[in-house]
Formats: structure tokens, sequence, C-alpha cells
């Protein structure tokens, strides 16, 4: 059910006037490989395939595009971040044919409202299922209930990313989140503090995030806690383009070591357990993508935290006022 279409892609590429073409795939496509090469062979354009790790549109490459003799990037999976160019970047974002299963959950969604009588909702996804947003909310407001596309900062309008939740800011009390997994609802949850439901098109349930939303909480102050203990800390920067925050370390580096911590800051491309080897620091204070001090934190020896989070470990905040970062 998920299809990447590259026509449009190709149309992009073909009026940038771009013949050699730096290509980013995200780590679940790449077994599609040379399938995809092949079709952009096809269309005369030369392809040189980047092989890194990528797993969102913050991760450009464009001095390695540039490295490489390429004049473009075509960048597979996600929908654009970056907002400085200094290379033509081509995006073709993967999209959901959900085929009858939209009129599915639209009607479990509608029933679920009226049941709880909801009668006003914002509505998110990720950009999987980002074209059927617009459908949902005319179904939802011929039924009476008042449907908000929030509008997004650096994403497109609706749409939620693990480190972007501008859309979800809307005066509605409940946010519906079309799309599957926990991490985004999770994210919309403790940056808006509003109620998320989630209606998964694929599986065709629909849930609120009590349970998890206690759960969530409960790990992350457990980590912060952790960390918390630590006497030496190890900053992590990635040298990815749209999660560079050397400002933001470099201040977290001085309210650590206002608090009579030591702070050593580390940069990197790709952050990983094997990364870090060699370094004694007690603790890691992640600067990239919250995904990996939330999704991941299971495989780092040290407690790892995200950035936003030495405030809590610091004693500026408590943990009444837990908000996830959003960065836009
Ligand atoms: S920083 Fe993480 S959550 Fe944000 S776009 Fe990149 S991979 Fe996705």
């Amino acid at each position: 059910m998920l299809q990447l279409d590259l026509t449009n892609a190709i149309k992009g590429l073909k009026k940038a006037k771009a013949k050699n073409i730096f290509l980013q795939i995200p780590e679940g496509l790449k077994t599609k490989t040379e399938e995809i090469v092949n079709e952009l062979e096809e269309n005369g354009l030369n392809v040189i395939t980047a092989m890194d790790p990528c797993y969102g549109a913050c991760d450009i490459k464009q001095t390695e595009a540039k490295k490489m003799g390429c004049d473009a990037i075509l960048h597979l999976g996600h929908t654009k971040f970056v907002e400085k160019n200094s290379i033509p970047i081509i995006y073709a974002p993967l999209k959901y044919n959900l085929g009858e299963r939209f009129e599915r959950i639209t009607k479990i969604i509608t029933e679920y409202l009226i049941d709880e009588k909801i009668n006003e909702v914002g509505l998110t996804t990720t950009a999987q299922f980002l074209n059927y947003l617009p459908l949902l909310k005319k179904e939802l407001e011929k039924e009476g209930i008042k449907s908000v596309i929030g509008k997004g900062k650096r994403v497109e309008d609706g749409q939620v990313l693990g480190c972007n939740y501008s859309s979800a800011q809307v005066s509605a009390k409940t946010i519906i989140y079309l799309g599957d997994g926990l991490f985004h609802p999770l994210g919309i949850h403790f940056s808006t503090q509003k109620n998320v439901i989630i209606a998964n098109p694929l599986t065709l349930e629909i849930k609120t995030l009590d349970e998890e939303k206690d759960k969530f909480i409960r790990q992350r102050i457990l980590l912060i806690e952790r960390a918390k203990n630590a006497k030496d800390y190890a900053i992590l920067i990635t040298t990815k383009e749209g999660q560079n925050r050397i400002t933001e370390a470099l201040k977290i580096k001085k309210d650590l070591e206002k608090n009579g911590k030591k702070v050593k800051i580390y940069s990197m491309d790709f952050i990983s357990q094997e990364s870090l080897l060699g370094i004694n620091a007690e603790s890691y204070i992640n600067t990239a993508c919250p995904r990996i001090s939330i999704d991941d934190y299971f495989n780092y020896k040290k407690p790892i935290i995200n950035y936003t989070e030495v405030d809590y470990l610091i004693g500026k905040k408590n943990y009444d006022e837990y908000k996830l970062a959003i960065i836009y």
C-alpha cells in the first residue's frame, strides 16, 4: 500500500536541468535501490546513491553531493525540511494508498467523536497519509464536527515529525492523529498537553493515549534521574544539517557547569553507542534527533537524554511541566 511515485521528481530534476543525481534513500526503502536507480537511469539521469543511514528530511547531504560532482539531490521518502539549499533538492515522499480503508477509518472516527460528544478537533498525520487530511476534514465537517488542519512551520499543514509538532498547536482541545505508532501521538500530547486520539488507518483501530502517556513520562523521569547522578557529561552533536545544534550545546554546557558538572562536547554524523566507545562520560546529552534518546535509549550503556530535558535535570523546571522538544 505504500507507494513511491518518481514521475514528479523526475520532472523536477529535469526542470532543474540536473544530470548527475545524488540519491538519498531512507532505510526502509534500501532494498528497492536498484529498481529506483534503473528508473532514474532510463530517464537519462546519472545516479550516485548514498548508502549512509538516512532517517529523515533533516539529513540532507549537500556537501557530499557536491563532492561527488552531482548537480541535484533526490531525497526519497520525506517532505521538505531543510530551508537553505546550496544545490537543488527534489523530494519524493512515500504515500499510502488506503483504498476503501479510508472510508472505514473515517466512519470509525466520526462515530467515536459523536459518541464522545466531541465537536471540534485538530487533524494531524505524517507525510505518508498527508493527502488524506483534507478529505477527512471534509467528511467530519459534513457531520457537524469542526476540523482544523494547523499551519505547519517548516512542515506541511497538519504534518507532524518527531521533532516538529507546530501543526498541532491549534485551539481545539482534542487532536486526531491519523497514522500508526505511538511516538508521534506522544509527541503531540507532550507538546500541546491536549487529548490525542490515534486513528490507525492500517489496523482500523481507534484509541486514546491514556496508559501510554503515563508510562512514557515515568520512563523519562527515571532516565533523567539516572542522568542526574552523573558528574561527567558528553554532549553529542551531529553534523547532519537539519539536526545540528551547536548553539544549544554550548548553552547546555554552561548550564551544567554552573551546576558543578564536567562537560565535553563530541561531534559526529551518525550518533550510536559504537561512536561513543572510549568516552568515559557517565551520561550523554543528545542535541540531535530526539528519537535517538526516546526510541533508542536502551541501546546506550549510559543514560542518554535530550538537551531539552536538561532543565529538569538541573531543577530549573519540574516534571509537572514536562514538554517534548518542539523545533521549528
Ligand atoms: S530530527 Fe529526527 S524526527 Fe526530526 S526530521 Fe530528522 S529524523 Fe525526523
